[in-house]
């Protein structure tokens, strides 16, 4: 098997050339939003006060996922005063989903992913601006501390990113999220990959390209609630453990052959003691306990089995990840093209 595909993050690479600018780059930041109307009001004034000062061609692009609330409307009306476009998804398709939205839409020549809900800080893009002119393609926001959350939840996250890099065929940092600013060729290779189930971490992680994370600390939600319950979560760490490893399907390869040779191991031992000092085989209690193990282990097998069944299946219906509904691109008089 091929090594393990790592993100790169070392601060000083010798492979680096700096990028060679011919005037402003266009920046095009991707809100994906799920009722966060109130959130908006805030986020995309202070953004357009904000993005200047890494390039005054920029752009917002909102994708509503399917929102109960004004959130449409919200960015519709902001659209008359700040250079923002709007991409409503016909329901709510899930974050994943509304960030490939905003990805297959993004024409800038930097393309920043960020929650909505004021988690993710403006300072840092700044930071993430200067390591995209050093030539870094990737630059992810890495959490410097996660004690805002449940500490279940902290430890079955360590776990499970833990597990998933113990069996991933690549490496999928554990406290990197979604806040993200990507190069053109980063976004057209992310494009490009038919998986209809995305996992984005993955498939940034997936992708490859220069890449360096960068910590900040993640702010309180503005307002309203996490739309991520144990549910949504767990589900993505599903869609995350089968596109990304096959470990789970051949485990069972190992664990068969395990309790096979233990049951060869038992029966020569009764086939003895029978044999040799004619004992007779007093044996419900072993068998229960045999046949009620073996079931556990088989169904536990057909299981995962069926994980990676119900995923080949939602592939190959070929359905598309997101419909859209409506499109407001941007005004005309707030287009600013390069002079
Ligand atoms: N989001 C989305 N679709 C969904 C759920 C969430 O577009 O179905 C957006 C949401 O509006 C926010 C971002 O994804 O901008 C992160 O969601 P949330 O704050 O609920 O998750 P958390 O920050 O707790 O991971
Ligand atoms: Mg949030």
């Amino acid at each position: 098997m091929a090594d393990k595909i790592t993100q790169h993050t070392s601060e000083s690479d010798a492979s680096l050339t700096p990028r060679q600018l011919k005037g402003a780059p266009a920046i095009t930041c991707i809100l994906p939003a799920y009722n966060e109307a109130e959130n908006l009001k805030v986020m995309i004034p202070l953004l357009c006060e904000y993005l200047p000062r890494l390039s005054e061609r920029f752009e917002l692009l909102v994708v509503d996922d399917g929102s109960r609330d004004a959130t449409s409307a919200v960015a519709i009306a902001l659209a008359e005063s700040y250079p923002v476009s709007l991409i409503r998804l016909s329901r709510n398709f899930g974050k994943e989903a509304a960030m490939s939205a905003g990805l297959d839409h993004a024409d800038g020549d930097l393309v920043i992913l960020m929650d909505s809900d004021m988690q993710h800080p403006v300072e840092v893009l700044e930071e993430f601006y200067q390591h995209w002119l050093e030539g870094y393609d990737m630059i992810y926001g890495i959490r410097s501390d996660r004690s805002d959350e449940h500490p279940i939840k902290r430890r079955l996250t360590r776990y499970f990113y833990h597990m998933l890099s113990q069996s991933a065929d690549v490496e999928i940092q554990a406290d990197a999220g979604d806040f993200r600013m990507l190069d053109a060729k980063v976004v057209r290779a992310l494009r490009a990959l038919p998986e209809r189930k995305r996992m984005m971490k993955g498939l940034f992680a997936w992708v490859g390209f220069r890449s360096i994370g960068v910590p900040f600390q993640v702010n309180p939600r503005f307002s309203g609630q996490t739309s991520f319950g144990i549910r949504r979560l767990s589900s993505l760490a599903l869609t995350g453990i089968t596109a990304f490893s096959s470990t789970p399907l051949r485990m069972w390869m190992f664990i068969g052959a395990g309790i096979s040779l233990l049951s060869i191991t038992y029966a020569v031992v009764i086939v003895l003691r029978t044999l040799i000092w004619g004992v007779d085989v007093p044996g419900w209690p072993t068998l229960v306990a045999g046949i009620g193990f073996l079931g556990g282990v088989q169904l536990l097998s057909v299981g995962v089995l069926g994980e990676y069944v119900a995923r080949i299946f939602s592939e190959v219906k070929a359905r598309p990840v997101y419909l859209i509904s409506d499109h407001h691109p941007l005004r005309p008089e707030m287009k600013r093209d390069a002079e």
